[in-house]
This record gives structure tokens, C-alpha cells and sequence, in this order.
């Protein structure tokens, strides 16, 4: 008998049918002997309605009340699924993430996972009653509801995975695994059979939302096996595990892009010790995550221009920080640019290839693509371009890479 975490996203608890489907999942898997603990994420749009509805009031509403309204959405589909499966006859609890003691600190809208007591996922699952937990939530030790940033429920489920010591967590999503890239930009891009936790958490972290970055960091920190699986078939997903030696030969697994950026440059900042110090305090200090830096020395040395991205929902907030800093530090001016996207090329194979940067942006150079900015890692290569060409980007580089199903395959379709 194991112990398994079934976590289902939006589109698979997207109406009431899907949600009576996953109970139907859900008691099958039982019903094999396992125990089961279900993590749902709210019903699909149900989270950006939400948005929706605080931002007719306010254009900046305090994110404290933000993470109680957003948390209701889950509590709905948990509920729900709850009532579908005693439906079938089997027994069934649902829990807030309060109820079951996920603790987080008190960064509202993106808080971080402190603990998990887990007593009452213990008890229920020993009286042979099946929980469902409300995904993406979790309460500071002061009481406050919190949210566990956008995609959340995958963390819920890897975190709770981690905390019952569970065999395996599964991921129920509407694509049947982890990809090359996007299957619904690329049509030939090919199901990877497994991926190690360092590429998951870079194509995450990049863009792919099948996984939250967070999810993935937890589940290689906690060495929890995660399958990503599709809610709508029973095709064989994808096993998120430790690096093999068979994936240290693949040079490039994946491509992943990312809309969500928004790039900030100051312009003409005195070159001098100090000035990137206070710029990037200062936008450290609203809690900011910045990506990638570019720093250019003007031609006569004297001023230099510092660009950087950050998410695109805490743009306008980046740049008015910016702007208060560059006042003080003196520039000619700051621009924030939001019609960009980041592509970028993954694989642990790049650790021991030679050629594969200059490969990318020749490939993109020969399909008119500019490149604004890139950054490199030990196993993987952004660049940022105009958001116009994001998906021919990805198309091209995916080709380039030999990433698609081979062309016998596709006939035979
Ligand atoms: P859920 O609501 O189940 O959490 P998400 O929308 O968050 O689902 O994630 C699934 C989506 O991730 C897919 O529909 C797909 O468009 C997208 N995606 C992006 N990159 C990849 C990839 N490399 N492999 C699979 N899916 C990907
Ligand atoms: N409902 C939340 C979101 O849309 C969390 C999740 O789906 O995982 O981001
Ligand atoms: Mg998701």
C-alpha cells in the first residue's frame, strides 16, 4: 500500500463534471489499497476573477486582503470535490490550509511554507477518511490567511508530500506530462518520459508554468518523486526525479519562454562604486525579485545605462522605486518596457558542449529575432527579446535543438 498525493489544477477541477471525473480518480486509486490525499487548486479562472473583481476597487489592493479573498477559490473546489466523492459512497473531509497546518511567513501574495503539522491529514487518513486540502494556502503564525503565489497548489501537494513522507506526488494537469517545450505553441514538441529536479526547476523558473518553481525546489530539497500526469487520459506522464548519467549526454532538453517580464532601464547613472548598490537595495527592499542585470559604460566613461526585468505584475511598483532611487543618485531618466519576453534553452548536457550559445542566437540572428539581453548558467541560456516574436522564437530554437518528434513519427499520426 502507498501513500499518494493526487494534485489537480484548475482545468481538472474546471466544472462540475471534471470534479465528479477526479472523485471517480480519486476512489480508483483508493480502491487499489493506497491512501490518498487530494490537493486541489480553485476551478480554471477562478483566481484571475477574483483579481478581477479587487482591481474594479482598487488598481493596488492590499495584499493581505488579496491572499483572504484569492484563498476562497480553492475552498470552493475542495469543498466540492469533497461532496462528489461521499457521493460515490466513499467518506471524505475537506481542509483549509490553516486546517491542516501549513505555516508560512507573513509575505503576502508569495508566502514561503515555514512548516507543516499535518495532524489532521494524519488522523483522517488513519480513520480510512479521504482529505482533500484547499491548494495554494496557508496562515502566518499570527492567523493571517496567505497565499503561496501564483500555481501554488503544486507546492501544497509537493509540500504536504514531503511533510506524510508520501511515495509519490502526482500532478494532474491538461497535458499529459513535461514536454520540450509547450505543446500548445509547438505541435511536434515530445513528452520527456522523465526530467531531473535542476531541469524541471530551470524550464519552471523560465517559464514553463506545467510546474511552480517553488514546487520543484521543495520537491529536490525533499527528494520527493513527483509524476506529472494529465486528469483527461491515463497516458503515462512524466517522472520528475535525481540526474541520471543518461541525461548528462542530452545537450538541450528543453525551451522555455516567459511573458510575465518587464524590463527597466535607467539611463545615464554616474559610474561610480555604490550606485547599483542603492538601486537593487531598493527594490530588494519592496520585496522585488529582480532576473537578469545589464550594465553598459557609455562611451565616455562618465555615465552608464543599467537595465534590468523583473515580473511584470510588480513592474509599476519597480519602476516608481527606481525612479524615487535615480532622483537621488542623478540619471538622465528611467524607461520601463513590458512588450518583451524571455526564451530560453535548458539542459545539464550544456556543462560539458561547447557552441550551444553561439548556436542560439545564431538561429534567432537568421530568423530577424534582436536580442535585447541574455544570460547564461551552468545548464541554461536566456534571451530576451520582443514579446512580437516570442513564439517563433521558441518554434525556431526547438527545431534548431532536433527537440521535436522525429518526422516518421509524425507521419504515421
Ligand atoms: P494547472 O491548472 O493544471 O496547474 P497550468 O496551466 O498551470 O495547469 O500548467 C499546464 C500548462 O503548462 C499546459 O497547458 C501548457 O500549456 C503549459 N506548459 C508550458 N511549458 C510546458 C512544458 N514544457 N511541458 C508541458 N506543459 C507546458
Ligand atoms: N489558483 C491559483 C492560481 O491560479 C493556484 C493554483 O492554481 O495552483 O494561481
Ligand atoms: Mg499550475
Amino acid at each position: 500500500m502507498a501513500l499518494v498525493i493526487q494534485k489537480y489544477g484548475g482545468t481538472s477541477v474546471g466544472s462540475l463534471d471534471r470534479i465528479k471525473a477526479v472523485a471517480e480518480r480519486v476512489i480508483e486509486t483508493k480502491k487499489k489499497g493506497n491512501d490518498v490525499v487530494v490537493v486541489v487548486s480553485a476551478m480554471s479562472g477562478e483566481t484571475d476573477k477574483l483579481i478581477g473583481l479587487a482591481n474594479q476597487i482598487s488598481q493596488n489592493p492590499d495584499e493581505r486582503e488579496m491572499d483572504l479573498l484569492l484563498s476562497s477559490g480553492e475552498r470552493i473546489s475542495a469543498a466540492l470535490t469533497a461532496i462528489a466523492i461521499c457521493e460515490l459512497g466513499f467518506k471524505s473531509v475537506s481542509f483549509t490550509g490553516r486546517q491542516v497546518g501549513i505555516i508560512t511567513n507573513d509575505s503576502h501574495t508569495k508566502a514561503k511554507i515555514e512548516k507543516i503539522t499535518g495532524e489532521r491529514v494524519r488522523n483522517t487518513l488513519a480513520k480510512g477518511i479521504i482529505p482533500v486540502i484547499a491548494g495554494f494556502q496557508g496562515v502566518t503564525e499570527s492567523s493571517d490567511v496567505t497565499t503561496l503565489g501564483r500555481g501554488g497548489s503544486d507546492l501544497t501537494a509537493v509540500a504536504v508530500a514531503a511533510a506524510l513522507g508520501a511515495d509519490f506526488c502526482e500532478i494532474y494537469t491538461d497535458v499529459d506530462g513535461v514536454y520540450t517545450t509547450d505543446p500548445n505553441v509547438v505541435p511536434n514538441a515530445r513528452k520527456l518520459s522523465k526530467i531531473s529536479y535542476d531541469e524541471m526547476l530551470e524550464l519552471a523558473s523560465l517559464g514553463a508554468k506545467v510546474l511552480q518553481t517553488r514546487s520543484v525546489e521543495f520537491a529536490k530539497i525533499y527528494n520527493v518523486p513527483v509524476v506529472v500526469r494529465s486528469s483527461f487520459s491515463n497516458n503515462p506522464g512524466t517522472l520528475v526525479v535525481k540526474e541520471d548519467k543518461e541525461m548528462e549526454k542530452v545537450v538541450v532538453s528543453g525551451v522555455a519562454y516567459d511573458k510575465n517580464q518587464a524590463k527597466i532601464t535607467a539611463i545615464a547613472v554616474h559610474d561610480k562604486p555604490g550606485i547599483a548598490a542603492k538601486l537593487f537595495n531598493a527594490v530588494a527592499g519592496a520585496n522585488i525579485v529582480v532576473d537578469m542585470i545589464v550594465q553598459n559604460i557609455s562611451s565616455d566613461g562618465k555615465a552608464t545605462d543599467i537595465s534590468f526585468t523583473v515580473p511584470k505584475t510588480e513592474s509599476k511598483k519597480a519602476l516608481k522605486i527606481t525612479e524615487e532611487t535615480v532622483a537621488e543618485i542623478g540619471a538622465k531618466g528611467v524607461v520601463l518596457r513590458e512588450d518583451i519576453a524571455k526564451v530560453s534553452i535548458i539542459g545539464v548536457g550544456m556543462r560539458t558542449h561547447s557552441g550551444v550559445a553561439a548556436k542560439m542566437f545564431e538561429t534567432l540572428a537568421k530568423h530577424g529575432i534582436n536580442i535585447i539581453m541574455i544570460s547564461t548558467s551552468e545548464i541554461k541560456i536566456s534571451c530576451v527579446v520582443d514579446s512580437k516574436y516570442t513564439e517563433l522564437a521558441v518554434r525556431v530554437l526547438h527545431d534548431a535543438f532536433e527537440l521535436g518528434e522525429r518526422k516518421r513519427k509524425r507521419t504515421k499520426k
